[in-house]
């Protein structure tokens, strides 16, 4: 009798180390889906926007580009020369 216990204690102990490993792991997965679908999200902010030059329509980044009056373009040059022939 007392074996047959010892068997479905161990058993009992071998069930919950596997639902407990089970549950750190699904978390643990989780927790790193939730991460990569942050960075996911997050990087399309990162990817630079390319437009286009309100003078020359050349396309470059919008990082290297100037923006004047929610106007874009790709220099100074084109600025001033934008602005010129506004006048
Ligand atoms: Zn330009």
């Amino acid at each position: 009798m007392s074996r047959i216990l010892l068997i479905l204690g161990i058993l009992f102990l071998a069930w919950m180390g596997y639902r407990f490993l089970n549950k750190t792991w699904s978390t643990r997965v989780k927790e790193v889906e939730k991460k990569a679908r942050q960075d996911s999200q997050q990087q399309p902010k990162a990817v630079q926007q390319v437009k286009s030059c309100a003078y020359c329509k050349v396309h470059i980044p919008e990082a290297e580009g100037i923006y004047k009056d929610k106007q874009f373009f790709c220099s100074y040059q084109h600025l001033d020369s934008y602005l010129d022939h506004k006048k």
